[in-house]
């Protein structure tokens, strides 16, 4: 099967159909209607088989969380998902295998409202590239720029437990029966924030997505912002399945420094604070204060309760 087969056969209807897109699949380039009043917001992430993903994973789950960690950034940008691209370099064409992880990508893209627009395929190792573009109200973007002293630090969800999915998968931890499925799913099926993030644009004063762990995300966000922060240990949100599984130090280690989780990091000026949980509440998603912002630029502070808490960052590590 050529290029065009696989294209025609597997992503010529792949996710939900739009009618702003004015041309999508098929033509030399994609063409797509912006709303009146909103900007256009674009990202792209890259997976490479051996550094990102086994490469004997199920496609299905490749499928889904290529989808899924592209449209988290536009999520962190208070985006909603629109359109996506697909550059798809694979060693070879296995009918079964693109069928499993094309049928995934257009599911979860449908799940998020999103349509693929265009893309293109290459023989080579294998590497999954998606361009995402989402729209949001002009001027209203989040971004990770926008935090000040004294604002409140909040993540949505747990952490750390995407990074005990993939030490699971390496065999490098037991995880119990009852908390295994959550556990895994967590790890291959990552969800994007979507509407959450959206809620945030009028509340949050900066914002982003958690992919490479708290612990060296947060620096991104500080160095923009130009400001410190104050974060409590004792405040992370941990699953009961991540406290069940492993010791405390283990399961702080891999809330802090683990990766992979997508849930939203982002700031809230005190005057906000108290409308914070009405502006959520239908959303169910549960979200925790861990911190504030300090004055001093680019500087971590890690406290347990009200003590200094000593922590050696040991970065995401590539798993091949
Ligand atoms: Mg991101």
């Amino acid at each position: 099967m050529g290029e065009f087969e696989v294209i025609q056969r597997y992503f010529a209807n792949s996710g939900r159909h739009r009618s702003d897109t004015l041309l999508g699949v098929g033509d030399d380039g994609a063409v797509l209607q912006l709303r009146d009043g909103y900007d256009l917001v674009v990202t792209t992430d890259t997976m490479v088989a051996g550094t990102h993903f086994f490469p004997d994973v199920d496609p299905r789950a490749l499928g889904h969380k290529l989808v899924a960690v592209n449209i988290s950034d536009l999520a962190a940008m208070g985006a909603e998902p629109a359109w996506l691209s697909l550059a798809m370099t694979l060693p070879k064409v296995d009918d079964e295998w693109i069928k499993a992880f094309a049928a995934a990508f257009s599911e979860t893209a449908d799940y998020y409202n999103c349509q693929l627009v265009g893309g293109d395929t290459t023989r080579g190792p294998l590497t999954l590239s998606v361009v995402a573009k989402g729209q949001v109200p002009r001027g209203k973007m989040l971004s990770r720029s926008g935090a000040k002293v004294g604002d409140y630090v909040y993540v949505t969800g747990t952490l750390g437990d995407a990074a005990l999915g993939l030490r699971l998968c390496q065999g490098q931890v037991e995880v119990s029966k009852k908390h295994s499925a959550h556990i895994l799913q967590r790890f291959h099926y990552p969800t994007a924030r979507v509407a959450l993030g959206q809620a945030l644009r009028t509340t949050a004063s900066s914002a982003m997505d958690l992919s490479d762990g708290l612990y060296s995300d947060i620096q991104h966000l500080l160095r923009r912002s130009q400001v410190g922060v104050s974060l409590d240990i004792d405040k992370l949100p941990l699953s009961q399945a991540l406290r069940d599984s492993c010791d405390h130090t283990t399961a702080i280690a891999l809330a802090l420094s683990g990766g992979e989780d997508y849930e939203l990091l982002f700031t809230v000026p005190e005057n906000k604070r108290g409308t914070l949980d009405v502006l959520l509440s239908p959303y169910g998603v549960p979200v925790t204060c861990i911190g504030r912002i300090t004055g001093v630029a680019g500087k971590l502070e890690l406290k347990a309760g009200n003590q200094p808490f000593a922590y050696e960052h040991h970065g995401f590590e590539h798993f091949v």
